[in-house]
């Protein structure tokens, strides 16, 4: 500790110090990663590289009403880097439109294992900023207009997401409920809705938890 405390007010000292920490474990005021606006940083599709949709996207003007949490079941990988995040959304693009026939990202939104976030289909990010529109998606037959799809890096059937991938989607889902008015009672799984695994047993296991988390961020 650079200072004495001693020359501090005990109690407003430890409430700047829990405000402070509170404030960054939220991902709100890393230098240079935040907007003035307090939103997360997130990768927008020009940043990672995308291609362009395959087809026009259809916006719709209404809020999103719901949050689907999924894994994309791909291999839990130990590249946490910025460019391996980067190279999971190009993959996943692809993945889509060439082996889906998809017109872009089927999902709004995904989060790396190393707690990267980033824009999937084109426009997320920008409805997103909204508050007030959602892009027609393709993450859940029946919710693609009305939930916002998150995917998540790896495969959560067994084990639980890294702890750096966890705390951003933390960060992310309370931002996303905050823009839109979403209740914590509606942040969901894929197999909710679906006949699926996603987003596995492990993280599925893991929903209640986020909504309390998510609840604690938004106070
Ligand atoms: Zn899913």
């Amino acid at each position: 500790m650079a200072f004495d405390i001693g020359q501090l007010p005990r109690r407003s000292f430890l409430r700047g110090v829990t405000g402070m920490s509170a404030a960054v474990a939220a991902g709100l005021v890393l230098p240079g990663q935040a907007s003035a606006a307090g939103e997360p940083r997130i990768y927008s599709c020009a940043e990672w590289g995308a291609r362009p949709p395959a087809d026009p996207l259809t916006t719709l003007g209404h809020p999103a009403d719901r949050v689907l949490i999924h894994h994309i079941d791909c291999p839990n990988s130990t590249d946490y880097s910025l460019e391996h995040a980067f190279q999971v959304a190009r993959n996943d693009q692809a993945d889509h439109i060439d082996n889906n026939g998809w017109s872009d990202t089927g999902q709004h939104f995904t989060v790396s294992r190393g707690g990267y976030r980033l824009e999937g289909r084109h426009g997320s990010l920008d409805a997103l900023r909204s508050g007030r529109k959602i892009v027609r998606a393709a993450h859940c037959p029946g919710q693609n207009d009305n939930a916002i799809g998150i995917e998540n890096e790896g495969t959560y059937m067994q084990v639980v997401p890294p702890k750096a991938q966890w705390e951003s989607l933390v960060v992310f889902v309370a931002y996303v409920c905050r823009q839109y008015g979403i209740p914590v009672a509606e942040i969901k799984g894929h197999r909710d809705f679906y006949n699926t695994d996603c987003p596995g047993d492990q993280l599925y296991a893991k929903l209640p938890e986020l909504r309390s988390r998510v609840a604690a961020v938004l106070g």
